[in-house]
């Protein structure tokens, strides 16, 4: 509580704040980036909300939305630095290692402003002079919630912040069906909706705006690039990148395909590889008696939520599905019975 009194000071008092989240951000990070501008504005504040890359268009309808810096952007590159640089504090939303910042990380690892680290994130590294950290926060949307309340200010949350709040947690609770759907998520979003927040309105714009290339993809990816392992309680997607152009792919509409590998019936672990110009993405996804998460860090570089994690791989395509398949065997007692991972090379 101590923590937050200097937070409470710091912010009392008109300041320069950049606020950031990770690369490609989905709802819950762009939505409590715009939450949390969209209330330090009213209290006052010059704030700058930077993003490490685009995002899907299913979020711009967000309040502040058209004021967002992407640092991907070369031609507004120079003037985020510089902001990152002048900036008296920077907070940083729904990542916990400063890598996800991709690009950005340097700049935001050397600047010299007071660091604030609000995420609901496995495994924090400390980065940050103010941590606001939970694992048991379905989304980093319900801890700004909680975050403002304790600050005192619920009074500042408006409709367009309860908006920003309300989407982050929808999707990061999948629609209010994950394990993480908890008592104080449904107290919250109650909050949120008595505050303005029009829930039909922010679910329509999010899961009910696709374009017929996605569904066209959709259905290609269904019947072409997804294999099942049922012995292995597994299903996977291989996207290459010519699909991606095939189907006019936009930033976003991989997201939630891989849920349908994790949809069919026996199937405990689901992955979506996608081929990007640098590397092999990867999206996990596990039921909840399977810790994916570990897995994720152990092999792909990544990590995540237990049952929802990334990851990525430098080899190929094909290289990296065989060898994922491969490590699925291997582990298959050990991500079943949650026990400790068998390394490659044992
Ligand atoms: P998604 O599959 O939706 O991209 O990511 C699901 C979750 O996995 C994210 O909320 C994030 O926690 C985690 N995640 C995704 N990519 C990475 C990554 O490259 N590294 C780590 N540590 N976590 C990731
Ligand atoms: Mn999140």
């Amino acid at each position: 509580m101590q923590e937050l009194e200097s937070l409470k000071d710091i912010i009392a008092l008109p300041k320069k704040i950049v606020i950031t989240t990770h690369h490609k951000p989905d709802a819950d990070a762009l939505g409590s980036s715009l939450g949390m501008a969209n209330y330090l504005i009213k209290k006052g504040h010059e704030v700058d909300v930077i993003t490490p890359s685009d995002y899907p268009s299913f979020l711009h309808w967000m309040k502040g939305n058209k004021k967002v810096i992407n640092f991907e952007d070369l031609s507004k590159q120079e003037k985020a630095i510089k902001k990152i640089e002048s900036a008296d504090v920077i907070i940083c939303l729904d990542f916990s290692c400063l890598s996800r910042l991709n690009s950005m990380q340097s700049y935001v690892n050397n600047a010299t402003a007071y660091k604030v680290n609000i995420d609901h994130h496995q495994d924090p590294k400390n980065f940050s002079d103010f941590n606001y950290w939970s694992t048991s926060a379905a989304a980093t949307c319900e801890l700004v919630y909680d975050l403002i309340v304790k600050i005192g200010d619920h009074d500042l949350i408006d409709k367009d912040i309860a908006e920003c709040l309300y989407a982050g947690i929808m999707t990061d609770t999948g629609g209010f069906k994950h394990p993480n759907t908890t008592k104080n998520v449904h107290l919250v979003t109650a909050e949120l909706i008595g505050l303005g927040a029009d829930n039909t309105k922010i679910s329509k714009l999010i899961y009910d705006t696709n374009s017929i290339d996605k569904l066209k993809f959709l259905g290609f990816a269904i019947t072409r690039r997804l294999t099942i392992l049922e012995n292995l309680h597994t299903a996977y997607f291989s996207i290459t990148k010519k699909d991606l152009k095939k189907y006019n792919s936009q930033t976003g509409d991989t997201e939630g395909l891989v849920n349908y590998a994790l949809s069919l019936e026996g199937i405990k672990i689901a992955a979506l590889f996608t081929e990007r110009d640098d590397a092999v993405k990867i999206s996990f996804r596990s039921t909840h008696d399977v810790a994916i998460n570990k897995f994720a860090a152990a092999f792909f570089d990544g990590g995540g939520h237990k049952n929802a994690s990334g990851g990525k791989s430098e080899m190929g395509l094909k290289e990296t599905t065989d060898r994922f398949e491969k490590l699925i065997k291997k582990n298959k007692k050990a991500l079943l019975n949650q026990l400790e991972l068998v390394h490659e090379n044992n």
